[in-house]
């Protein structure tokens, strides 16, 4: 079998196994995700050989693409990092036992108190602006820090085919741009006044970069790298923050492009990043991680035909796929078909709606799509959702966040789960604003009695 019908039929063996135990279920759990973490541990080894030519290298998670915290356990526990962008990934790092040093904070918008606490922690700083230079100046008077601290610059490359990915254009709000008049020497100025700035970064942007686009991101870095180096001594900077950004491939199986094509773009555009051993690098990969090591799996609650078209309205929507639902085209996912035992169904491809349960006619996982024909209990399945849908849920008309379940599979063929996320109770949401479950009213009509 090819690496790509291993994938689907994987999919299909882990949904066979949910549905028999109970994981899913068409009553009581309508909707579940699954990570395949020995998908997670292959990826994550692809990436370490990506970089064997530097060693050294921290590969920090970007937490804000699954930050379930033992997803980011699991990733700690294969000697990753994590790369965090507000207090609540920071404390979902920490909370997963990444080591400080191992943790590297990005925001464009840190506070006061973010900065002096990642300070004191010794998490890593990428500082995103001139004025935010000037708050950890003030903050390292009163206490020095073991933190390392970088700047972000922008190295305004352009942009990829997704306006709201593209963080290298000539007017993003991410990081010191390189290329308006005055701001790289007002930068080369820092780094003269600043001993502690020791490090450079850039994230030129996600999904919708070319690798080309990227690696000239990285390559205007480490150009200005060399430059504070030439004027204050080698070694002046310690080392290179890449970023992230690898595109994920949501039209099939294969795993594409790959981390060591990436290398390749690098290597071409930015030779001196790995020339010597000079620069530590740190990565900040996020959906290369995690895309293609999760899938979404709902029941399909209800059909109809309306207009000719038919539509099948299912329990997976904009709550875990928000941004596909908003912008269909920019965020095309694949659906796969599979009858109520979580078999692939096989028959005729018939063009349909595959609907979401929110209330606004816009939530559709996919439009006029050629499928199996759906059936009320169907099953259907979205590959490529390990990271930025189900792990980042949108509490649109009350629709409770799904479990999510971690699997592995043994050497014999065994599945095994383990719950990574519980799921939230639709019938006790109210809960989670503060306010009392309606108990009583609810007690009157007992749940579990509708089958
Ligand atoms: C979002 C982000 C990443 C991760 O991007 P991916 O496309 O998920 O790899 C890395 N670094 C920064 C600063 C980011 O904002």
């Amino acid at each position: 079998m090819t690496a790509v019908s291993t994938a689907a039929a994987r999919r299909e063996r882990i949904l066979q196994q949910a549905v028999k135990q109970g994981l899913l279920d068409p009553e009581a759990s309508l909707l579940a995700a699954f990570v395949d973490l020995d998908g997670i541990a292959a990826t994550v080894s692809d990436l370490y050989d990506a970089f064997s030519d530097s060693p050294g290298a921290l590969h920090a998670f970007a937490a804000k693409a699954n930050s379930l915290v033992p997803v980011l356990s699991e990733l700690n526990g294969l000697g990753m990092g994590c790369e965090v962008a507000t207090a609540g990934e920071l404390a979902r790092a920490l909370a997963a036992g990444f080591p400080p040093d191992r943790i590297v904070f990005d925001s464009p918008a840190k506070t006061r108190e973010e900065i002096r606490r990642a300070l004191a922690l010794g998490v890593a700083v990428n500082v995103d602006s001139f004025q935010e230079l000037d708050r950890i100046a003030q903050n390292l008077q009163n206490r020095p820090s073991r933190s390392r601290i970088g700047v972000r610059v922008n190295p305004q490359v352009g942009g990829g085919s997704i306006a709201a990915m593209s963080t290298a254009t000539s007017t993003s709000k991410f990081g010191v741009p390189l290329a308006d008049p005055g701001s790289r020497e007002r930068l080369m100025r820092a780094f003269g006044e600043f001993p502690w700035l020791t490090w450079v970064h850039a994230h030129t942007g996600s999904q919708g970069c070319p690798l080309p686009l990227i690696a000239e991101g990285v390559a205007q870095a480490v150009g200005f790298a060399e430059q504070v180096d030439a004027a204050y001594g080698p070694g002046r900077v310690v080392g290179i923050d890449i970023g992230g950004g690898l595109p994920v491939n949501f039209a099939g199986d294969e795993v594409t492009p790959s981390f060591t094509a990436y290398v390749g773009h690098l290597k071409k555009s930015a030779p001196q990043l790995f020339a010597d051993r000079r620069y530590r690098i740190v990565t900040e990969f996020g959906r290369s991680v995690l895309a293609k090591n999760g899938f979404m799996a709902a029941y399909v609650e209800y059909t109809k035909i309306c207009g000719d078209r038919p539509i099948a309205l299912t329990h997976a929507g904009v709550q875990v796929a928000t941004r596909t639902v908003f912008a269909p085209d920019t965020w095309p996912l694949r659906i796969e078909a599979h009858d109520a035992s979580g078999t692939a169904k096989p028959g005729p491809l018939v063009r349909q709606d595959v609907a979401g349960p929110a209330c606004f006619a816009g939530d559709l996982l996919a439009g006029d799509r050629a499928l199996p024909l759906l059936q009320p209990g169907d099953l259907v399945v979205v590959p490529d959702t390990g990271a930025y849908y189900f792990s980042t849920p949108f509490h649109y008309n009350s629709l409770p966040e799904p479990a999510v379940h971690g699997f592995r599979v043994d050497a014999d063929g065994r599945i095994r789960f383990t719950l990574l996320r519980p799921a939230q109770d639709p019938w006790h949401v109210s809960g989670y604003d503060g306010v009392a479950v309606a108990d009583l009213e609810l007690a009157a009509v007992p749940a579990g009695e509708s089958r």
